[in-house]
């Protein structure tokens, strides 16, 4: 019983996962590449990397113990889509904010109590 309700949430998390990257890819594609779209807005090449990072993101073993907006994903990336996901995600990262503030407010709590955590060892420096 408790072994498939933690399966269910695992996967819930891989889904917002996707859904996430996705929606950086997207709003990447919108601004820097023209041309012909797909009916999600994504150019083939950008398909292609939404896809992998979807893969990935299925297969991923850490899934369970990562944070929602680790970088954990770009370690298990081939070198082609590793540059094609950082560049996506520093242009697309700051945008969120602006897009969807949801996300982008439970990233900044998330990575205001890793802060608060490591400020915690000693207060001489800041
Ligand atoms: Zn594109």
């Amino acid at each position: 019983m408790s072994r498939s309700g933690e399966k269910k949430g695992n996967q819930g998390k891989r889904e917002k996962e996707k859904q996430v990257v996705n929606l950086m890819i997207r709003l990447y594609c919108r601004k820097q590449h023209s041309g012909e779209k797909d009916a999600d807005g994504l150019c083939e090449e950008c398909r292609r990397l939404s896809e992998y990072a979807s893969r990935r993101v299925d297969h991923c073993p850490f899934m369970e113990t990562k944070t929602f907006c680790s970088n954990c994903r770009v370690h298990c990336y081939k070198p082609e889509m590793r540059e094609k996901i950082r560049q996506v995600m520093r242009f697309s990262g700051p945008r969120m904010m602006l897009y969807h503030p949801v996300m982008a407010v439970r990233h900044v709590i998330s990575s205001a109590i890793e802060k608060k955590r490591m400020r915690t060892g000693g207060d001489c420096c800041d």
